[in-house]
């Protein structure tokens, strides 16, 4: 029998849920692209309901329990004296949310020989140190495009709130104002921007998508060159490198993975190169940009705005600068955790359990790491090594 840990964030401050807003969600038959949905042999929630939060149990433990496993679910993640650290030891599967994520450094990873199978309940496995994975023979399995349009729609709704200068302008409402021109003077019409995306996966190419009716100039860079006729189709730039990019273009939204190869990539050097007045926006993972160097770009104005949902570590301290920044638009790590995702990427999780308990083949689709080395998905769209350096400081959320 199988010790599964599972990391969750908090319920609501005033308690987990009584009903909803609304009573259903919209039926989907498979993503953008064609890729099945998940297929669990039952689900054991109600879709629409809270299932990322610890009373949520993302719907799995009547499924495992009938079976004989043990289910742990906590919200305590950081420290040594944490409920995390101290059931890993003899626990065979670990489950986290990037939201929330259970930072599993190659220490911890040492502290846990049973350990067989990271899931994350989501997409973006970096906080798992891969190199170490790897070397442990531990599998890492994700839910590949789960919530990939749930963060396109974030990103859209971020750089209009940027551009066109919502936040400051609600404020306003809140504070009972009436002051056209104090929220006029920073506010701009996106149409005919140039606007670019570093990365045209998943995330990439939908954000592209859905900018297109805006009558904007896109402009892209990846590792891979898209299929001509999508880049015909949106009339497409393609720049071989990401410091061609941000030098032509209004807006830059970030959609890597972080890994060795991106972390940091969003430095003084690279901030330096763009427009000045540009908007960044980083729904990908906080680390991809330099914490200090978005200040200074803001502070400077070299950025006109920063907005995204991603910070290092998680939860961000309550110091942390990119809480008090000017002209930023951030909100906690949400993108991704809609009620509507949360039912994509529990029956993805559920289905990824089933698999590994019945010994049947996990998707390639949802591999990060299998076998000693980087795999499926992730052989595609990561670089190897370990980018959990640092993550220790999520205690301090706690203590400040
Ligand atoms: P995909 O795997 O579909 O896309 C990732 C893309 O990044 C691939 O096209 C890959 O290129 C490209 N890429 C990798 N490294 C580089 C690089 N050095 N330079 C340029 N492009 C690069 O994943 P998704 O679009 O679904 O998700 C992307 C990331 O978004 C996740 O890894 C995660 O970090 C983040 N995310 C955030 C969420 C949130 O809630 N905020 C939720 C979900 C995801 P190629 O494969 O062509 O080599």
């Amino acid at each position: 029998m199988a010790k599964i840990l599972c990391v969750l964030y908090d319920d609501p401050v005033d308690g987990y849920p009584q009903s909803y807003p609304r009573d259903d969600l919209p039926q989907m038959e498979h993503y953008p692209d064609g890729q099945r949905l998940p297929t669990p042999k039952d689900i054991g929630f109600r879709p629409g309901e809270l299932l990322g939060s610890v009373s949520g149990e993302l719907g799995l433990r009547q499924f495992l329990e009938s079976q004989g496993h043990t289910l742990v679910v906590t919200s305590d993640k950081d420290g040594p004296d944490s409920t995390f650290e101290r059931e890993l030891p003899d626990s065979d599967v670990v489950i986290s949310q990037p939201f929330w994520p259970a930072y599993l450094t190659a220490d911890r990873i040492a502290k846990a020989p049973n350990l067989k199978l990271a899931i994350t309940a989501g997409i973006g496995s970096d906080h798992v140190d891969l190199e170490a994975a790897a070397e442990n023979g531990l599998t890492v399995a994700e839910v590949t495009y789960s919530n990939s349009i749930s963060v396109s729609e974030h990103a859209v709704m971020q750089i209009l709130a940027l551009v066109r200068n919502y936040l400051p302008s609600y404020q306003w409402v809140l504070d009972q104002g009436w002051h056209i021109a104090d929220c006029s003077q920073r506010a701009y019409d996106l149409e005919a921007m140039h606007c670019g995306v570093v990365a045209a996966g998943r995330i990439g190419l939908a954000v592209l998508r859905r900018l297109a009716p805006f009558d904007v100039h896109l402009h892209y860079t990846d590792r891979h060159r898209l299929p001509t006729e999508i880049e015909e189709e949106l009339n497409l730039t393609y720049h071989p490198d990401v410091e061609s990019l941000v030098q032509v273009c209004d807006v830059v939204s970030i959609h890597c993975p972080l890994h060795p190869e991106t972390e940091h990539m969003f430095n003084d050097t690279l901030l330096g190169k763009m427009k000045r007045g540009a908007y960044l926006i980083n729904t990908a993972r906080g680390k991809i940009c330099d914490r200090e160097a978005i200040v200074r770009a803001l502070e400077s104005g070299q950025l006109a705005g920063y907005a995204g949902d991603v910070w290092f570590p998680q939860p961000a301290p309550k110091d942390h600068p990119w809480r008090t920044m000017p002209h930023h638009g951030m909100t906690p790590h949400t993108s991704g955790t809609t009620l509507s995702a949360q039912a994509r990427y529990a029956a993805g999780t559920r289905e990824i359990l089933e698999c590994w308990l019945e010994d049947r083949p996990i998707r390639d689709e949802y591999l990060i790491v299998d076998q000693g080395g980087l795999a499926g998905a992730g052989a595609h769209a990561y670089s190897t090594g370990n980018t959990t350096g640092g993550a220790d400081e999520a205690t301090k959320f706690g203590a400040t």
